[in-house]
């Protein structure tokens, strides 16, 4: 379970789509839904979700076609 042991990945800078602070930090590895995590966003105090779509994704992908 790598899911638990990835929050190095939480530690990227993430913008608020709000007001465009950087001063973030995420407070819920998960959201509504498995490929979005929660953010909070000091600057502006709302919390809002962020689709992990990056390296996750593509190093899920890569790997799974290498076993194919
Ligand atoms: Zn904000």
């Amino acid at each position: 379970m790598r899911y638990n042991t990835n929050w190095s990945e939480a530690k990227a800078v993430v913008t608020c789509p709000y007001c465009g602070s950087t001063d973030t930090e995420p407070f819920s590895l998960f959201g509504q839904q498995l490929l979005t995590m929660q953010y909070y966003c000091n600057a502006c105090r709302t919390p809002f979700e962020r689709i992990k779509d990056d390296d996750v994704l593509d190093d899920y992908a890569a790997r799974k076609e290498e076993q194919a």
